[in-house]
């Protein structure tokens, strides 16, 4: 099969059966919701009853897998540790290694948190959208991506496929510990376990309107106070390392780093997002630690931040500790390729004019370029319903994501 005749095949295949595709995204999608696939770091393990290891992808896979033997789909599951496996399924012959297209979609979610109008663990479906804890993040394009390859699989395209087009349900996205060890995306490329050319992950939302091709440097700075204790009645005795980081994050806030502002990227952010301090009201506290995010943009680097905080802190004391957590450097990729470019040409046919932009979040998009995979996060949905209550995705997105996927594999794949 010619590139254009199997692309002719897979218009009409979406045409005669667009009701199906959607039915069968949404029956899978409905399975998915129902497990409790949440990751959180081990530390918070306890606050959610249902789980016994982090994220328990293994739920989620089986349905993948099921899904993959009754399809006649080949696949492979990839597990470093039992009960979070990764699932990659094959479609083509895989003899042309610069012809892999890799689609990469992850299991676990977070968890759902409150003010749900509907039971976060049942996909409700209402006016053209459904909701559901992980519909959008990332349930959703995992079950458009599944059907793109039922629809590669069913008109018979995976005989003329030289290079492959692989599916992946992948484990290990939304959180990790302490320990930095990863069983998802980074252990398959730590281990060779995949060697894609090109990477699509829908997990950046945008209404397939733009195309994440950079994404900021991610850095967790703690910030440690150090204080004197002393009895809540005579605070004059002690030093009171709470009273010493408020002054110190009140500089914070008002402070400007040193940056340039990037073309695509933007501007650097900073977060406070966590503090400790304190053992009762009557007892001046002798530590105060506090973990701040950084976004960073080409031309910072973690130790710099890291530097212009500790200048800032010494105008309250000289002895507020410093340390980088989890620390990436920003990247961006040239938009003139031909990914990008299939992308935005196959999108024109559904009206939408995807354009480069950059991120301030990360997705596997970093990790895989660092890989020498050319990766780009593009998918469905509206990237405010991320990992809030009433998380939602309009269906209609859904069923052109998987249309998407078909054609852009023809291009890239033969
Ligand atoms: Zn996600």
């Amino acid at each position: 099969m010619s590139q254009e005749k199997l692309k002719a095949a897979i218009n009409e295949y979406f045409t005669a059966h667009s009701s199906v595709i959607e039915t069968e995204i949404l029956r899978i999608l409905g399975e998915m919701v129902s497990k409790r696939t949440v990751n959180v770091p081990t530390s918070k393990l306890g606050n959610f009853d249902y789980l016994t290891i982090r994220g328990e992808e293994w739920r989620v896979a089986e349905i993948v897998q099921r899904e993959f033997d009754s399809w006649g789909i080949r696949y492979d599951v990839f597990e470093r540790q039992k009960g979070r496996p990764n699932v990659i399924g094959y479609l083509g012959k895989g003899e042309d290694h610069s012809k892999i297209l890799f689609i990469a979609c992850h299991m676990d979610i977070v968890p759902p948190g409150s003010g749900w109008e509907t039971d976060p663990f049942v996909m409700t479906r209402r006016d053209g959208f459904v909701y559901g804890r992980g519909v959008l993040d990332n349930k959703g394009p995992l079950a458009s991506s599944l059907l793109a390859a039922k629809v590669i699989k069913d008109i018979g395209a995976d005989e003329s496929i030289t290079g492959q087009l692989q599916i992946s349900a992948l484990a290990d996205e939304e959180a990790g510990d302490p320990d930095g060890v990863d069983y998802g995306i980074h252990y398959l490329m730590e281990e060779n376990l995949i060697s894609p050319a090109y990477a699509i992950i829908p997990d950046i939302g945008e209404n397939m309107k733009k195309i994440d091709i950079a994404e900021k440097g991610r850095m967790v700075i703690t910030v440690r106070a150090v204080g004197k204790q002393a009895h809540g009645s005579t605070p004059h005795l002690g030093v009171n390392a709470i009273n010493k980081m408020a002054r110190f994050l009140a500089e914070l806030e008002h402070h400007t780093f040193q940056y340039v502002e990037d073309p695509i990227l933007r501007k650097p952010t900073v977060n406070v997002g966590e503090i400790h301090g304190g053992a009762a009201s009557n007892i001046v506290p002798s530590e105060c630690t506090c973990d701040i995010d950084c976004r960073i943009v080409p031309g910072q680097t973690p130790e710099g931040v890291r530097d212009e905080m500790k200048m800032l802190s010494l105008r309250i004391a000289d002895d507020f500790e410093f340390s980088i957590g989890d620390a990436s450097l920003p990247h961006a990729i040239d938009p003139d390729n031909i990914l990008v470019k299939s992308i935005q040409a196959n999108a024109r046919a559904f009206g939408l004019l995807p354009e480069p932009f950059g991120l301030g979040g990360g997705t596997f998009a970093k990790g895989m370029n660092e890989h020498g995979i050319l990766a780009v996060a593009f998918g469905p949905g509206d990237d405010t319903a991320f990992h809030m209550a009433n998380e939602y995705v309009e269906i209609k997105q859904l069923v052109t994501f998987a249309h998407l996927i078909c054609l852009i594999a023809a291009d890239l794949t033969m």
